[in-house]
């Protein structure tokens, strides 16, 4: 799809008013597992410096179980083959719900956190070439909405289009491991990741 012909429009609704207060809440919410790509582990890797056995202690792998449907919300996130079954990539959350990168309410890696970090509460999708925009299904967590000035449609299109093209890499990534792969594990998925130049950052 080439970028004259995205548009971005949330099913006929007006653009809102959204600022992020830095309330947190979005990250302390046990139900709102924070999918990364390769593209986000590659940026945990080269600035965090660690190396995959390190993003193990970061990340987690949440199994579907057999037969299981797609919760609803990560329905577009690829799944990839785990020693365990089909997995998301997610990062890793304490007892309490709170995102492993939350300290004293603030995240500890703000200038390279994830894209759903990123584009939250916002939510992107490609319908048959248009880009559409609507909100996530734990909107009503986030006291932001309604603050601020009206988000511009050249915002959204920015958030837009760099978030389903860093999706698509990791889809695509994805389908290949899980179809060419004879023995996935999470650790060779990490190690795949960090040698695939299209994750270079
Ligand atoms: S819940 Fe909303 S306002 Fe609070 S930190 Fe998350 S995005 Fe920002
Ligand atoms: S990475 Fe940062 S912004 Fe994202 S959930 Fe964790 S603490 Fe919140």
């Amino acid at each position: 799809m080439s970028e004259k012909s995205r548009e971005t429009q949330e099913n006929g609704k007006n653009l809102v008013r959204f600022e992020c207060i830095k309330c947190g809440e979005c990250c302390r919410q046990k139900g709102l597992i924070v999918t990364v790509t390769g593209r986000d582990v590659a940026r945990l890797s080269s600035t965090l410096g660690m190396a995959a056995p390190e993003l193990l202690r970061a990340l987690d792998f949440y199994v579907l179980p057999e037969n299981g449907n797609a919760p609803k919300g990560l329905r577009d996130t690829p799944l990839l083959k785990t020693e365990s079954g089909k997995a998301y990539m997610a990062l890793r959350k304490m007892e309490s719900g709170d995102c492993i990168f939350l300290k004293d309410n603030q995240c500890m890696i703000h200038p390279i956190r994830p894209f759903v970090c990123r584009t939250f509460p916002f939510v992107f999708r490609d319908v048959a070439g248009r880009v559409k925009w609507g909100f996530s299904s734990m909107k009503d967590i986030c006291p932001g909405i309604g603050e601020g000035s009206k988000a511009t449609k050249q915002e959204l299109v920015e958030l837009c289009i760099a978030a389903l093209e860093d999706l698509a890499i990791y889809r695509e990534f994805a389908e290949t491991w899980n179809e060419t792969t004879a023995e996935p594990t999470v650790i060779g998925f990490l190690e795949a990741i960090l040698s695939d130049v299209r994750f270079s950052v």
